[in-house]
């Protein structure tokens, strides 16, 4: 039969079509789930319409309410497996061929071929990590990494240069909008009067790639002038500087526009032609090859009720309205003032602002973790429900006890002053952690210990900070100011 491919946002490059029949739906019922921010809904839209444009006479396109009106009653549906499990039911109860998902460096079979013979074992990143490595051959020399180490951990992850307010690099490039971007607009502020839609945020310029000349071009200039700094600046945050030395490439690579595998292969290309250092090299392609595969194989492998069934903390808090509006007026704690400004600024945040400025901040406070998730899903241009559950509720909130961070990432703020610039303007000190001044995560950090000391006590990863917790002399006294202040 002759298939047409009913693709999704999601699978918007080349990768996802094989030349046959396509068929592409904008349904403006997806916008109005749930709130969501205006970045996003922008960006979606963008790289639908821009797909469209460029399908030819191959290419049916459907502007519609609901996907039910274009796929119901049809049975020369074809799909490449979708992102969600709830995608995935869809197209099922359609009766759609499905294929296997693309848009990764590992396949699903690939990882279910790791994974079979380790049942009932721990499941560690570096070890798929490695796997993947020498399976494809990245970064290898015969069966060693190539440098001879597979980890630069220790030349990467420095603080920010002393004194600097920006990292001094020339701004990222910028795609430039179009009369699409120009259309998605006036939609969006129809759907927003007519109060089909709850959008949050702003929907400034947009910055990120949405077709695959985009990517190429953001991937370029990536390579040529971030790469080299992005290991030793890769956990260091500076006001003045909201994108730091990372790639932005995580909307294209979530779009489809753009394959994985080929970012990593021109970082490598940048190692071995001498342009960048082995550990700047390193350090992205674990991200890409490591986590973000690892993150999406999990998400499948851990299963549809793993966002929901767990909550080992016992955290109940409702994520608080500062986050769902990201109205920052009210926040005096500067890091979570920053953070949620850049946050409703772009619809972005680096790693670190995510896990351990707002993460920490969320894990401190005993946020639900599942609402948290879903927070983050439709808060960031990034987000999915893929990788959301692996990376919120397990390794940020630490809710499922372990099965993915063998320990919390719970901090401080000696942390903060020592990786951001944030502490210096901020009216609270770091340093105290009782009174007027008590910086809400240093204390923030010790109520958090009190209230999960009786969960994390059989973990020897925090034998020394509960040692810590047993040693301080105020401990009742945090405890209790953190309990009656009222505070984001
Ligand atoms: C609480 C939390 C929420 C996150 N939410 C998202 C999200 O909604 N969407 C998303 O793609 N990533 C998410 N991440 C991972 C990571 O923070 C973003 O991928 C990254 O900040 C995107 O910016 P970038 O493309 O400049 O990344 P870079 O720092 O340049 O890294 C390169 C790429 O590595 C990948 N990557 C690195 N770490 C991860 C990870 N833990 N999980 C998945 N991919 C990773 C991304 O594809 C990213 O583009 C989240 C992490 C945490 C801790
Ligand atoms: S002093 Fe505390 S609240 Fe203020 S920016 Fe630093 S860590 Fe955040």
């Amino acid at each position: 039969m002759d298939r047409t491919r009913w693709l999704f946002a999601g699978q918007l490059g080349p990768q996802f079509d094989d030349g046959g029949k396509i068929l592409l739906i904008e349904a403006r019922s997806v916008f109005g789930r749930v709130p969501m921010h205006r970045a996003k809904a922008h960006i979606i839209l963008s790289a639908i319409r821009h797909r469209a444009r460029t399908g030819g006479k191959r290419l049916e396109f459907h502007q519609v309410e609901d996907y039910r009106e274009v796929v119901t009653d049809r049975d020369d549906l074809e799909v490449i497996d979708p992102t969600s499990f709830r995608a995935r039911r869809a197209v099922r109860a359609y009766g759609a061929h499905v294929l296997p998902s693309r848009g990764f460096v590992t396949s699903e079979a690939d990882f279910a071929d790791w994974v079979g013979p380790k049942e009932g074992k721990r499941l560690l990143m570096e070890d798929f990590y490695r796997w993947v490595r020498a399976r494809e051959d990245i970064l290898m020399e015969g069966k060693s990494p190539v440098g001879g180490s597979w980890n630069y951990d220790a030349k990467n992850r420095n603080p920010p240069p002393k004194g600097a307010t920006n990292l001094g690099l020339p701004a990222p490039w910028w795609p430039t909008e179009d009369e699409i971007d120009e259309e998605v607009r006036v939609d969006l502020d129809r759907w927003q009067k007519d109060g089909l839609v709850t959008l949050v945020g702003d929907d400034g310029p947009r910055r990120f790639a949405v077709t695959p000349e985009e990517a190429e071009a953001a991937l370029d200039d990536f390579i040529d002038v971030r790469l080299p700094d992005f290991g030793t600046y890769e956990d260091a945050t500076l006001t003045n500087d909201w994108t730091m030395a990372h790639s932005l490439l995580s909307v294209p690579m979530n779009m489809g526009v753009i394959d994985p595998r080929r970012i990593v292969d021109r970082a490598v290309a940048a190692y071995e032609a001498g342009d960048a250092p082995i550990e700047a090299v390193e350090g992205f392609v674990r991200q890409i090859v490591g986590w973000r595969d690892w993150m999406w194989h999990l998400y499948w492998h851990l299963g549809e009720k793993y966002q929901t069934s767990h909550n080992a903390l016992d955290a109940k808090r409702p994520v608080p309205r500062e986050f769902h509006e990201l109205d920052t007026s009210g926040v005096e704690a500067n890091c979570l003032k920053q953070t949620l400004g850049d946050l409703r600024r772009h619809g972005w945040n680096h790693h670190i602002q995510r896990l351990m400025i707002l993460g920490n901040w969320g894990l401190q406070r005993g946020f639900d973790p599942s609402e948290f998730s879903d927070w983050f899903v439709s808060s960031y241009v990034d987000g999915t429900p893929w990788v959301m559950p692996a990376n919120v509720v397990g390794m940020s909130q630490h809710a499922d006890g372990g099965i993915v961070a063998t320990k919390p990432y719970a901090a401080g703020g000696a942390y903060v002053n020592k990786m951001t610039d944030y502490c210096k303007p901020c009216r609270f000190d770091p340093k105290v952690r009782v009174g007027e001044n008590a910086c809400p995560v240093t204390a923030g950090y010790w109520a958090f210990l009190d209230r999960a000391e009786p969960h994390l006590r059989g973990n020897h990863r925090m034998n020394q900070p509960l040692a810590g917790l047993r040693r301080l002399s105020d401990r009742e006294e945090v405890v209790e100011q953190e309990r009656d202040r009222v505070i984001v």
